[in-house]
């Protein structure tokens, strides 16, 4: 089955509104295993609408179009599919029933031109809309379908994840299982090139990549007859993808790396403590925005300054005279002295140049040390965190946090 998504508006073509629409929508269709070969945008005009619907159904089975279902006279969308499909126009009454409803809750007075909202190609299947007046609807004939959605997201949305991909899952007799494998560390470039050929050669399951801020991951879809046949086809295939890239695994269907080092601290009942510098935070924010951070998390602190480094964390003034404050054996004493003060298993510090200001060509901007201690040993690892343009600041602090984190997966990983 291959779909197609056509948003309908001028101001889509404009630029005026950016089309999230086609983005959401396509998401949900992958994730229930529906082909998608073209995107479309047309403004407000029937003619070239009709061209587009036309121009759709030549290579794809299902229609998605969002927008233009409104009371006005530029609301076109819905008669120019009933044209195509051939189909009369006639009053749905529940939605009518609904909208006179709707109109006297809010004590507002229904205009001609709103009814036009329950007008319905006949044999149309209507999908209510919980957040709006214009309701959806799919209408089928010649091995086609077109679903109709009205354009604004918050409308749009829960439509689609509630009704339309039911409506469009009953037709289909396969079972559709995904699960997401999440990847710190290396491209979305490198990994497609390195895994490129073993992609290409998975019809089912099915690996997509897909680029998140600072990470990436693939997702797998399986098709089969039940659940349980499509999670055993996927299986081997996620095997595979740890035997290739498994450093940089850090967890299959986790919200994300933060999630992970908790669940896997809690697991093995180890706790961490956080010394931060030029993350100001950053790390135990992302820490505690895991809910039951708490078993793994009793606390960490924000050394900004030398001083403190020394006061809280006994960072020694020898070190800091001798190498500065963004150093590995800043880093290192850092990360020890929390870990103490904590009386915890793994002190994760950060210490570097965030920038815009304050590099030089020896500790460039972007240059972080991270700190990791365990009771067995003391490491940094030094990070050269390449600039964003716009903002370079958030950047670095963000990726250095990102790359904190990845640090104690890997030494609970060398742990086991
Ligand atoms: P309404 O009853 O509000 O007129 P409608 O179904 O006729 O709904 P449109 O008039 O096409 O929808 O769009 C209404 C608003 O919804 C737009 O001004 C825009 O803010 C938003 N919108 C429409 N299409 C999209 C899209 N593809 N992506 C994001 N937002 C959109
Ligand atoms: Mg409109």
């Amino acid at each position: 089955m291959v779909a197609e998504i056509l948003c309908v508006g001028t101001e889509l073509l404009l630029g005026e509104v950016v089309n999230t629409n086609s983005a959401y929508i396509a998401k949900g269709l992958a994730a229930n295993g529906i082909s998608v070969f073209h995107h479309q945008v047309v403004g407000d005009n029937p003619k070239r609408l009709a061209q587009s619907v036309k121009e759709a159904f030549s290579r794809s089975d299902i229609l998605i179009l969002t927008g233009g279902l409104g009371p006005t006279f530029d609301d076109l969308t819905k008669e120019t599919i009933a044209e195509y499909f051939g189909l009369e126009m006639e009053m749905h009454q529940p939605s009518l029933k609904r909208l006179e409803e709707f109109f006297a809750h809010y004590n507002k007075q229904m205009t001609e031109n709103n009814k036009k909202q329950a007008m319905m190609p006949k044999g149309a299947v209507v999908f209510e809309n919980e957040n709006g007046t214009a309701p959806g609807l799919a209408v089928t004939g010649g091995g086609k379908t077109a679903v109709l959605m009205p354009g604004p997201p918050r409308e749009m949305m829960p439509m689609f994840d509630n009704q339309v991909l039911p409506y469009l899952a009953q037709d289909s007799e396969l079972v559709f299982v995904s699960k997401n494998v999440h990847v710190f560390g290396l491209g979305e470039s490198y990994v497609e090139d390195r895994l490129k050929d073993y992609m290409l050669s998975c019809t089912n399951p099915t690996i997509a990549p897909y680029a998140k801020t600072g990470e990436m991951y693939l997702r797998v879809t399986a098709s089969a007859d039940t659940k349980e046949h499509a999670e055993a086809l996927l299986s081997p295939v996620i095997e595979h993808l740890y035997s290739e890239i498994g450093d940089h695994i850090y967890g299959v269907d986790v919200p994300n790396m933060q999630t992970a080092v908790i669940q896997q601290l809690t697991e093995k009942s180890l706790k961490i403590a956080t010394a931060e510098s030029c993350t100001g935070g950053l790390i135990s924010k992302l820490l505690t925005d895991v809910p039951g951070a708490s078993a793994a998390f009793d606390g960490g602190v924000c050394t900004y300054s030398n001083d403190m480094k020394e006061k809280l964390l006994g960072v020694s003034h020898e070190t800091l005279a001798a190498y500065g404050a963004v150093s590995e054996q800043t880093a290192k004493e850092m990360a020890d002295g929390v870990r103490k003060l904590f009386s915890a298993d793994f002190g994760l510090a950060t210490t570097g140049i965030a920038g815009p200001d304050g590099g030089t060509a020896e500790k460039p901007v972007g240059l972080v040390y991270v700190g990791v201690a365990t009771g067995d040993s003391v490491q940094a690892h030094k990070l050269l965190l390449k600039r964003n343009y716009k903002n370079p600041r958030d950047f670095i602090r963000e990726y250095a946090s990102m790359h904190a984190l990845s640090f104690i997966l890997e030494a609970l990983k060398a742990q086991a």
